[in-house]
């Protein structure tokens, strides 16, 4: 199986499984969730954050998070 293979399969498999949710209680606003993001996948809004479609679900943006307000929620 080659690697473009094996990365589309791991795309749907994270799809299935977590997504990041954001303790707005937490959030400082300061985008190091956006600028972690491999797929670019989340967005600094005017006054949030958006996680869009292309999120794989990688936990890479909570675990930049400098204020712990992304938390991984679902299934995977
Ligand atoms: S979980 Fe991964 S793909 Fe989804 S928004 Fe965070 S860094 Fe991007
Ligand atoms: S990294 Fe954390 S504190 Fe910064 S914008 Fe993203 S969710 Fe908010």
């Amino acid at each position: 199986m080659n690697l473009s293979v094996l990365r589309v399969l791991r795309r749907r498999d994270e799809r299935m499984g977590k997504r990041p949710v954001i303790d707005r209680t937490r959030c400082m606003h300061c985008g190091a969730c956006v600028g972690s993001c491999p797929e670019n996948a989340a967005t600094l809004e005017e006054v949030w954050v958006e996680f869009g479609e292309g999120c794989t679900g990688c936990g890479i943006c909570s675990r930049a998070c400098p204020a712990g307000a992304i938390s991984m929620e679902g299934s995977g």
